[in-house]
Order: structure tokens, then C-alpha cells, then sequence
């Protein structure tokens, strides 16, 4: 085998090598985003509920509000009754006092029910708070796994790309351009033996001159049936 295609076979084995550990790499993502899912499922349910204890005291405060107008006027007609001089002023009179007493129950108990459900709304963010720090503690240690598992194979990666590109050195330039062009598209193994007079991934038999050619200059050929790059075993 001529020493430029060793050399090309050991760079490829490198690279073999940095595309599991870059595949590796990317099977963290769909890991690292399914705890994300759940963490973002309850954080999003608290929120919703820490909005609504917003919207229900805001609710809260403005029925108080009426509760006290609805109680001056109950004061007024009161002080308006109690000053009345003739039997037809004591009738309007009363009518007024019981109509404000009427508005006066119902915004009390409309702010009661506001108060109800302020109550309910804290409730739930109490409770959807301690299963966001559940959430939170039971993915701690995943994380951290996780996190390890990213840094030790981020540093494995940058090594071997060093050792491949230290190896690709002694690969001539024009020899490696062209194996990096069909690398990158098929990310595995490119780099074949003819077998006989044939190509050793797919069997398309490759024409006598070419392979003698390639056994003179340990040129490279490419299968014409698959793609590869051949060259011309022992
Ligand atoms: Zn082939």
C-alpha cells in the first residue's frame, strides 16, 4: 500500500472517531430540552397562577372600593331619614335607605367572593411552587450528569480533531481536499480497497488501466457505482 493512502486510512479512522463523539455530543440536546419541558410546563402553570392572584386582588380592591361609596351612601340616607319632616319625605326617604343598604350587601358580598378567590389563587401558587422546587431538585443531579457527560466529551472531542489534524499532515494536500469533499457529505467510512478488479463497498468493477495507475501512484479513484474513494490494496 502506498504510504500516502496508509496515512489517508489513519486520518480516516481520526475522523471516524470525532463523528461518534460529535454525535454523542448531539444526543445531549433532546436529553437536556426534555428536562427543560418539564420544568418549563410547571414554571409556566405558576406563572399563570401568580397572574391570576394579580387579577383577582386587583378585582379585590376595586369592590372594596364600591363597598365604601355604597357605605357613604348608606350614612347619607340614613342622616337624610332621620331629618325627614312630613310623612312623604319618610317614605322617600326609607325607600332611599333600603335601596343603598341593598347595594351596600351585594358589593359586600361581591368583595367577599373576590377575597374567596384571592384565597383559592394563592393556593395553587403555593402549591405549584413547591412542585417547581421538586421539579427543580429532582433534575439537579440529571443536570449535572448531564453537564459532566458535555465537558468530558467536548474535551475527548477537541483532542482527537488535534490528533486528526496533527495526522493530516502527512496526508498529501490535493489527496486530502478530495477526501474531505466526500467526507463531509457522507460523515462515515469513504475510503475503500479495490477488491480484485473491483470496487470492496459495491463490487462495480473498476477498468484494467485505472487500477494500474492507482497501484503506480497510489492515486485515489472514485467508484463510479458508490461514491467512494478507492485505492489499491496489497
Ligand atoms: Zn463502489
Amino acid at each position: 500500500m502506498h504510504p500516502d493512502v496508509q496515512s489517508l486510512l489513519a486520518v480516516q479512522v481520526d475522523d471516524l472517531h470525532v463523528y461518534e463523539l460529535e454525535d454523542r455530543l448531539a444526543s445531549l440536546a433532546p436529553r437536556l430540552a426534555a428536562l427543560e419541558k418539564e420544568h418549563g410546563k410547571v414554571q409556566g402553570q405558576l406563572d399563570r397562577a401568580r397572574a391570576g392572584v394579580e387579577a383577582e386582588e386587583h378585582h379585590h380592591r376595586e369592590a372594596l372600593i364600591k363597598v365604601e361609596t355604597h357605605r357613604a351612601l348608606v350614612d347619607r340616607s340614613q342622616r337624610a331619614y332621620e331629618s325627614v319632616t312630613s310623612p312623604k319625605e319618610a317614605n322617600a326617604a326609607i325607600t332611599q335607605l333600603e335601596q343603598t343598604k341593598r347595594m351596600q350587601d351585594d358589593s359586600q358580598r361581591e368583595a367577599a367572593q373576590f377575597q374567596g378567590r384571592v384565597n383559592e389563587q394563592r393556593h395553587q401558587v403555593a402549591d405549584l411552587e413547591v412542585a417547581l422546587a421538586a421539579v427543580e431538585s429532582r433534575q439537579e443531579e440529571t443536570r449535572a450528569q448531564l453537564d459532566t457527560e458535555r465537558q468530558a466529551i467536548v474535551a475527548e472531542l477537541e483532542a482527537a480533531k488535534a490528533k486528526r489534524h496533527a495526522k493530516a499532515n502527512s496526508v498529501p494536500r490535493s489527496m486530502l481536499t478530495i477526501y474531505d469533499k466526500v467526507r463531509v457529505r457522507k460523515r462515515a467510512v469513504i475510503v475503500y480497497s479495490l477488491r480484485g478488479p473491483s470496487c470492496s463497498s459495491c463490487d462495480t468493477a473498476i477498468p484494467t488501466q485505472r487500477r494500474a495507475a492507482m497501484a503506480a501512484t497510489g492515486a485515489l479513484e472514485m467508484c463510479e457505482g458508490c461514491g467512494v474513494l478507492l485505492y489499491a490494496g496489497d
